[in-house]
């Protein structure tokens, strides 16, 4: 009989529905960091998944419910950094900008930018930051098309046809589970599912397009750059 297996964007979206107000509130203070380390992109601004518009693969493997960015702290801090930015983007990609000291910040580590989240973009690049990141929402990309659209097995029809319309190649990424079949359209790049949970890269077979800090054949993203 086949395990089953949790549904890890649910898992994670309890978690933050959980969160008392209080506690959001409390971590909504401009005298602490913004921005969190990660070791494989560096620095990332990390968001809630209440942003999120998953799709069946995508919530099954759910990075964000695994590893450091699962924990409490982070999920708190990943909510009040949200309300941050609605409060005064102006001040919130100044301190992001001041935080990256030169590093190119990854956006979203966890969880989605929303459309609004364009004025923020916006200041960061006034700011003198720079910044990469990935989208599973059309009407995120719409308004920011500079990131990257990640595609995978189950993407809706609708959404695979406005990529293979408006998102050009380089711009686009696969997130491959080990029973998914190669991309459906050209891709720049191939994630094959990893994480502390979904430890599956070894069970998917290998394509010319895998990332290869996935692979481990970099160190990090800032030796790759496929994706900037
Ligand atoms: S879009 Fe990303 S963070 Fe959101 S549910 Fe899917 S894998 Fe998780
Ligand atoms: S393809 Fe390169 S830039 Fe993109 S995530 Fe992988 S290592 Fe980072």
């Amino acid at each position: 009989m086949g395990e089953e297996k949790p549904n890890l964007y649910q898992l994670r979206l309890q978690k933050e529905l959980g969160i008392p107000e209080d506690e959001i509130k409390v971590r909504m203070r401009w005298n602490m960091p913004v921005l969190s380390q990660n070791s494989k992109c560096s620095i990332s601004l990390d968001l809630p998944i209440i942003n999120c518009k998953p799709t069946k693969a995508c919530s099954e493997v759910c990075y964000a419910c695994q590893g450091r960015q699962y924990y409490r702290g982070a999920i708190i801090k990943s909510l009040a950094v949200n309300r941050l930015i609605e409060e005064d983007p102006e001040h919130l990609a100044r301190k992001m900008v001041d935080e990256a000291a030169g590093r190119t910040i990854r956006l979203a580590g966890s969880g989605e930018l929303l459309p609004e989240h364009k004025e923020l973009v916006n200041y960061i690049e006034e700011y003198g930051g720079s910044w990469w990141g990935f989208t599973r929402r059309v009407d995120t990309h719409k308004a920011m098309p500079r990131l990257m659209f990640s595609l995978d097995a189950t993407t809706p029809a609708s959404v695979l046809e406005y990529v293979k319309k408006e998102v050009p190649v380089d711009r686009r990424a696969y997130l491959r589970r080990p029973e998914d079949s190669p991309a459906p359209l050209e891709v720049a790049v191939t994630f094959p599912v990893h994480g502390s949970r979904t430890r599956y890269v070894g069970r998917v077979p290998e394509g010319e397009t895998d990332c290869p800090a996935v692979r481990k054949r970099v160190e990090g993203c800032w030796l790759c750059g496929t994706c900037y």
